[in-house]
């Protein structure tokens, strides 16, 4: 089921919390909304959920494989949730939390017990929990009760899935491996599904889009390649990992040009060459301050010279070893790719002479 989200306008009094936000997710894809605390992620989900509702439903409209339901309330729009204090209930097995939805239907609609049984069982195998169904929530971790409120989610068949910091409680581990078998598990059962998260890493990692919000609006929508290469804005480039930003240098033929142009270079693309050498043509001078491996890479924080401006280079292992990087050594640096703000120009190479400046690529 497609999902349309249109002039989504919403104000808690006098906040905005959502303004002017379009969206569209196609049928059978897997969303995230990724932004800063109160950027309105939730807000968007509820409403798109039917738990909210926007300013008005006449301007602002939430459109379901092309049918109006912006009026529609939660319970008639065929979504699943689940939310980041999952609430299982205590007193029930899990085969009981499972089949609550199914046994709270009024009884012309409810499947016959056998009936619910068998998707009971379906669901725990879906989620990976076979044969847990008589346990109590206080019996499983952490990483099992996510399961558990998704198998619980799943069993009305929804078309689609909202999903709110789902593995926000959990530990990193068991993140990470949620993570991919929810994943896995979308790609299998195909339902259209959105989740909500503040941690870059697993929204790029999980989903097919990537929404990123920011003070009540989208600031960009694409694939996770396309918004970690290209980033619109200098918010996305900083909210999307670790950066170096310099500001850029004043050609000294232009000395009245105040531009404020900013430069970003992610570490990764800092190369770092013995000082004496001649390869680029454009490189700029820096001072070695620390060098902390992990890993296959060491993480090596500089300082350029001249500027003192601090910066860190993503340098694989073998390379530390050849460079014989050590704190104090002056090394000289190439950028790789480099995004110059405001104008958001993709650079070659923006360094000349020893200076920064706007030289496209
Ligand atoms: P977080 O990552 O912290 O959950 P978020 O991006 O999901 O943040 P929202 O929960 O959508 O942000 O909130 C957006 C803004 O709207 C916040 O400033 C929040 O305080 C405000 N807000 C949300 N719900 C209400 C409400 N019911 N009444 C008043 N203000 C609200």
């Amino acid at each position: 089921m497609s999902i349309q989200a249109i002039h989504i306008q919403k104000t808690f009094g006098t906040y905005r919390a959502l303004d002017n936000v379009s969206l569209e997710v196609p049928d059978g894809k897997l969303v995230s909304l990724l932004g800063p605390s109160g950027s309105g992620k939730t807000t968007l989900l509820r409403i798109l959920a039917g738990l909210e509702f926007p300013d008005s439903v006449e301007t602002s409209r939430v459109l379901f494989h092309g049918q109006d339901v912006t009026a529609t309330p939660a319970g008639k729009r065929g979504v699943g949730f689940v939310f980041q204090h999952y609430a299982l209930f205590k007193h029930m097995t899990v085969a009981a939390n499972i089949a609550f939805g199914l046994n709270a239907l009024p009884r012309r609609e409810r499947p016959s017990r056998d009936a619910i049984q068998a998707r009971v069982a379906e669901l725990l195998s879906l989620v990976h929990l076979d044969g847990l169904g008589k346990r109590y929530p206080s019996e499983l971790s952490g990483g099992q009760r996510q399961r558990v409120a998704l198998a619980r989610a799943l069993a009305m068949k929804p078309k689609v899935l909202l999903l709110d910091e789902p593995f926000g409680a959990l530990d990193a581990k068991v993140r990470k491996d949620l993570r991919r078998w929810l994943r896995t598990f979308q790609e299998e059962i195909q339902v259209t599904t959105i989740f909500v998260t503040h941690d870059q890493e697993e929204a790029l990692e999980l989903a097919d889009e990537v929404v990123i919000m920011n003070n009540a609006r989208i600031e960009q929508v694409g694939d996770p390649q396309a918004v970690y290469d290209r980033p619109v804005s200098p918010f996305v480039i900083e909210f999307l990992g670790n950066v170096n930003r310099f500001v850029a240098g004043m050609r000294s033929n232009q000395p009245t040009d105040q531009s404020k142009d900013v430069l970003y270079v992610r570490p990764h693309d800092v190369e770092l060459e013995p000082e004496e050498s001649e390869t680029h043509q454009y490189a700029l001078k820096a001072k070695v301050q620390h060098i902390l491996s992990a890993g296959n890479y060491g993480r090596v924080t500089l300082e350029r010279l001249g500027t003192h401006e601090p910066f860190e280079a993503e340098v694989p292992r073998e390379r530390l070893r050849e460079l014989d990087l050590q704190p104090g050594k002056v090394v000289s640096v190439v950028f790789r790719h480099v995004r110059l703000f405001p104008k958001g120009e993709f650079l070659e190479s923006a360094v000349k002479d020893g200076q920064l400046e706007a030289v496209a690529g």
